[in-house]
Parts: structure tokens; sequence; C-alpha cells
């Protein structure tokens, strides 16, 4: 038995144990075929039948409508970026700018094409969602980032918006309901919330495509992927079979609705402490929390009792709390996979510390 440790990564995500068994055996032996599941061709009926199968889980589990299709593919959210732009972008387009990775589609974007940020919360370093800005009719899309990993804010409702709007959800997809007919793309990477790094999703309406006049290189143009169903080059094989058990075991559970309820508790719990103890307070909006990534700094006048809690905190199994480095604090990520348990652990320890403290 391996020690017993909370695992609040921001990514590559905690992942549930089911997923990891399922590995393991399949490494071993895929499906029977005494070949493990690194070595088997990916023009075999056994994988295409995982590739559907996967397929079919995301398309259940999301209420993702025929008009859509979902594609699996290399490259990270990070190469998404350019997706956006290579096969959206003809005249203008709009981004709001949330953070870090917001402001990197953005770029990616500029590098392609007219884009520019509708509006900005960086002047109190992305720790609010912007609101109450104007959508002008004439731009291709709105790209808006639903969870910013890094500053924990999150957008929680499907925005009704008046031109194609996409969205980058990489970090809470699959945590809650999405009415996926809102979006002319959803993509992310796999490794924040469905599964390990080395894999992309993107879901994609397909009469939104074709309509710029560029030139797109055939692995950039999305109708590639969905024309081959994701096999139009070698897929991530292992990254698309871990996946798939992980939505798996999503759907075991209940499906979204019952991992909506329980991030919700978890998420509750968690602030609900940051709130009461005196020893901590929340960065991000309070409107805008986010339910994956929770964001907590020292309270003021204790900000030299910060290196104390991290230890304090690794000493009781804690791993993965530290703050990205330009938010600084903690923050604790409580992905799909990690339990209610898991985020009592850590507000045992926040609470011990409180005491030792005063
Ligand atoms: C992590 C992250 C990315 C970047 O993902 P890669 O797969 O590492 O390129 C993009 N967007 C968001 C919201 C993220 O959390």
């Amino acid at each position: 038995m391996s020690k017993k440790v909370h695992v609040f990564n921001a990514g590559p995500c905690l992942l549930p144990q089911e997923a990891i068994d399922s590995a393991i055996a399949a490494l071993k032996d895929f499906k029977g075929t005494g070949i493990s599941v690194l070595s088997v061709s990916h023009r075999t009926k056994e994988w295409e039948e995982t590739m559907d199968e996967c397929r079919a889980l995301w398309k259940e589990l999301l209420n993702i409508p025929d008009t859509h299709e979902v594609v699996f593919l290399g490259g990270g959210a990070s190469l998404q970026f350019l997706y956006v732009a290579m096969n959206f972008l003809e005249k203008k387009a709009a981004y709001l700018d949330t953070g870090v990775w917001a402001h990197k589609a953005l770029q990616q974007a500029q590098g392609i094409g007219e884009a520019y940020a509708i509006a900005c919360s960086a002047d109190k370093n992305y720790t609010y969602i912007p609101k109450g800005y104007e959508i002008p009719k004439d731009i291709d899309y709105l790209h808006i980032t639903t969870n910013n990993t890094i500053y924990g804010t999150e957008i929680k409702e499907d925005y009704d918006c008046p031109v194609p709007l996409i969205a980058d959800m990489s970090s809470d997809i699959m945590s809650r309901p999405v009415d996926v007919s809102k979006y002319d793309l959803i993509y992310g990477g796999a490794q924040k919330n469905v599964g390990p790094a080395g894999v992309v999703f993107a879901i994609i309406r397909k009469d939104a495509l074709g309509k710029v006049s560029r030139y797109i290189p055939t692995m950039l143009d999305y109708r590639t992927h969905i024309d081959k169903g994701s096999m139009f080059n070698t897929p991530p094989v292992f990254a698309i079979y871990i996946m798939t058990e992980t939505l798996r075991w999503l759907k075991s559970i209940g499906g979204i609705p019952a991992i909506q309820k329980r991030n919700q508790e978890k998420a509750a719990l968690l602030y609900g402490e940051i709130d009461r103890n005196s020893m901590f307070v929340g960065t991000a909006a309070k409107e805008d929390r986010s339910l994956m990534n929770v964001c907590f700094v020292m309270a003021p006048g204790k900000e030299d009792l910060q290196d104390e809690f991290m230890a304090f905190a690794k000493a009781q199994g804690m791993v993965g709390i530290k703050g990205h480095r330009s938010v600084g604090g903690f923050r604790a990520s409580l992905y799909n996979a990690c339990t209610l348990e898991d985020v009592q652990a850590l507000v045992d320890c926040m609470k011990e510390f409180e005491k030792l403290h005063c």
C-alpha cells in the first residue's frame, strides 16, 4: 500500500483509481489480444472499438447534439489556440482576456489575423470575470476561457452570445452540464479533468467549418480529423485509452449531474473554511469563484507563515497546493477524481494550523 496522500495538482490531474487499474491491466494485455495497449495497431477492430466507445461516452455524458462532432488530437490545448484562429478567423475575432491561457489564445490568433481583447481583468491580477461589455455583431467569434486554472475564476453558466461562441474548457469540462448547442467550438487538454496529458478534445459545430478563405494545413484543419474519425494520423492511443476509462468511471457514478453535485460540495467545504479561518483569505471575487481551482493566500499580517503552512500541510499528506507563481499562496485543484474526504483532510489541516497559532 502506498503512502496516503491527497492530490490537489492543477494538471496533470488526479485520475480515478478505476482508470489507473484498467490502464495497468491494458499495459500488459489489451482486451485479451496478448498485446500491450502500447503496441496494439490503431487499425485493429479492438482499438476501433475503444475509439468508438470514447466518442460515444463524450456524446452521451455531455449530451452532444448531432450538429456537433468530437475529435481527439495531439499538441495540447496550446496548439488549439492556433487551430481556433486557422479554422474560424476570417475578418475579426474578440477574446475575453481572463488569464494567462486566455491571453495566449489571443496572441496566437493575432499571429493569424485581427483579434482583440473585448474585456480584460488583468487590472486586478485576473481575480474576476469582466461583465457588461458590448459584443459587436460583426465579429467572427467570441473566445472565452470558462475556467481560469491559475487564478481560480470560472464562468459557470453558458453565455447567450449573439455571435459564434468558442470556449477553452480545459479545466472544467465534464464538471458541470454544458449546453453544447450554444458553442461553435469547445476544446481543451484532457489532463485537467478527463484524462492524462497527451490528448486534446475538440467539440465542433460541423456547419461552422469551411467558412474561412485561407489555406489551412491538413493537420490543422478540423475537417480532416472529423472525416477520419480522429485517425488521420496515429492517435495518442494510451492517453485515449485512459480517457475512455475515466469517462466510464464518470458514467458509473451517475454522470455529470452526480459529479456536479460532488464538485459543488467539495468547493463549498473548502471556500467555507477559507472564509471562516482567520489565517487565510480567498483571492478570487466571490461571485466568480471556480469550483475547480481554489486559490487562497495567508490573511493580512500572517504572510510570513506561508512556508510554515506549506510544510505543515505537506507533512499531513497534502500534495500540489502551492499556488501558481503569478498568484502566490495556495491553490487546491478539486477536479472530478478528488473526493470530499481529500478536501476534508485539507480543511482539517487548515483548522489545526489555526489552532497552533492562536
Ligand atoms: C492547462 C491549460 C491550457 C494549456 O494546456 P496544454 O495542454 O498544456 O497546452 C490551456 N488552457 C487552460 C484553461 C488550461 O488550464
